[in-house]
């Protein structure tokens, strides 16, 4: 069984399973007012890594991963647009799994949206009040965070230090400045909901607590998400399960920072470059590779020059399965079904069952392709198809494909798929007809997918 680092109890820890052979897993998705950044693409590529390893090993895995669809970004996207909450929240959901399918991030098991399950929220929200656990101030509905036992164990520091380290806001009703929104009383202009104590929408740190334990049940195995998220969103998701004496997540685990140009780089700090800008000049699995590359915890720094080394991986990948293409795996590949080198596939596995050793695993895997390479140049079939195989069976378990066909399209007429996806993602559709008809001219069958434009012969 794989074993990852707690957050709550800061080790490394077997992920005990409530219910033999099937994975129950949380990871918080976005909020969706603007372009996925790359901080994004990196939590979905380390958790997709992990889910695809648990398959692999022949585990079930329910993935839930919600979709914020309301808040104040969305809100405040929404009016200096003069369009509605739900088409900013729309638009940038598609963008936002366009970019995923381009990654190859499997789509979660169930995507709740925050807006479907503003009753479960109220009902909780009513619970903790009648519990006297949560107060009404003048702007919505907070929960008493002195009332939690064990508040602070995610943050993993005392309560003394973050109080002092809490923002105190001005004129605040707040019994401590930890306390936080549960619910927020409507304003004029914004979306609404009714409740019992008054028409309103839900906090953000509510939704992902009523929709986990509706979604997966108490006790579920793990939560996940970046680090960024450990203090306050998910400290606070705990908070509200605890003081209701619901038995939450058993396991917590957060990704590193990315960082681009030596910074943090995080919601809060707008020094981004978006995911799909990277998606648009690199091959998408480059950026899974570099993720790969460092260890989940570790902080990434991504630039143009780590992403473009990660392209020459992919290239000695991409060539190993030119050379040999029968050795390709059949997607997902699954560990039982895998016929390789059964020594690589035990040290494959003890690296990714201690924390996801994946830059170690990964060196394994480059060693394996260097040995297919080189048996084929001695004339040792045999051994070469056994090390191949191998090779691209367990890069296939991190989700990393590889590709035996070059692609026969030319650069032109890729960025002329650009400019029309550019052109769509504008609602633009003048410009986009006019450049599809320019692709068929030249003779391209253009096919609308759900990661943009592509070309066929
Ligand atoms: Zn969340």
């Amino acid at each position: 069984m794989v074993s990852l680092h707690d957050t709550a109890t800061g080790t490394i820890r077997p992920l005990a399973l409530r219910d033999p052979g099937k994975v129950a897993m949380y990871v918080c998705g976005p909020t969706v007012y603007d372009l996925p950044h790359l901080g994004h693409g990196r939590f979905t590529l380390v958790f997709d890594v992990l889910r695809r390893y648990l398959l692999f090993t022949g585990l079930g895995v329910t993935y839930v991963s919600n979709i914020t669809d309301i808040d104040d970004n969305i809100i405040a996207k929404a009016q200096r647009e003069g369009r509605s909450e739900e088409e900013v929240a729309h638009e940038f959901e598609e963008r936002w799994w366009e970019a995923m399918d381009a990654l190859g991030v499997l789509r979660p098991t169930a995507i709740p949206h925050a807006t479907e399950f503003v009753d479960a929220m109220v009902e909780m929200i009513s619970e903790l009040l009648e519990k006297d656990l949560a107060y009404r101030t003048s702007d919505g509905v907070y929960l008493d965070t002195a009332k939690v036992n064990g508040y602070g164990l995610l943050a993993g520091q005392p309560l003394e230090s973050l109080r002092a380290g809490a923002r105190v806001e001005g004129n605040d009703e707040k019994h401590t400045p930890l306390d936080f929104a549960l619910w927020k009383n409507a304003k004029p202009g914004e979306p609404t909901w009714p409740a019992p104590f008054g028409e309103g929408r839900p906090g953000w740190h509510t939704e992902c607590v009523v929709m986990s334990l509706a979604l997966l049940g108490e006790g579920f195995d793990l939560h996940g998400g970046g680090l960024d998220l450990k203090f306050p969103h998910h400290e606070n998701e705990r908070a509200q399960a605890v003081a209701l004496g619901k038995d939450f997540a058993h396991h917590w685990a957060h990704n590193g920072w990315v960082m681009v140009g030596g910074e943090k780089m995080s919601k809060s700090l707008n020094n981004f470059t978006s995911l799909t800008d990277l998606l648009d000049q690199a091959d998408p699995r480059a950026y899974r590779l570099l993720v790969l590359r460092s260890h989940y915890r570790a902080p990434i720094e991504v630039t143009p020059d780590t992403i473009d080394d990660a392209q020459r991986g992919l290239a000695r990948l991409d060539s190993l399965a030119r050379r040999f293409p029968q050795a390709l795996p059949t997607m997902p590949p699954v560990v039982h079904e895998l016929d390789g080198d059964a020594d690589a596939i035990a040290g494959f596995r003890t690296l990714m069952d201690d924390d996801l050793q994946t830059p170690q695993a990964l060196a394994l895997i480059f060693d394996l392709i260097s040995a297919a390479n080189t048996a084929l140049d001695e004339g040792r079939g045999e051994d070469a198809q056994q090390a191949a195989s191998t090779a691209l069976g367990l890069a296939g378990a991190m989700g990393l494909e590889a590709k035996s066909e070059e692609s026969d399209i030319d650069e032109g007429a890729l960025v002329l798929a650009r400019q029309r996806d550019e052109a769509r993602a504008n609602k633009d559709f003048a410009t986009s007809d006019a450049l599809r008809d320019q692709l068929q001219a030249l003779g391209w069958t253009v096919e609308d997918t759900p990661s943009g434009t592509e070309l066929r012969r």
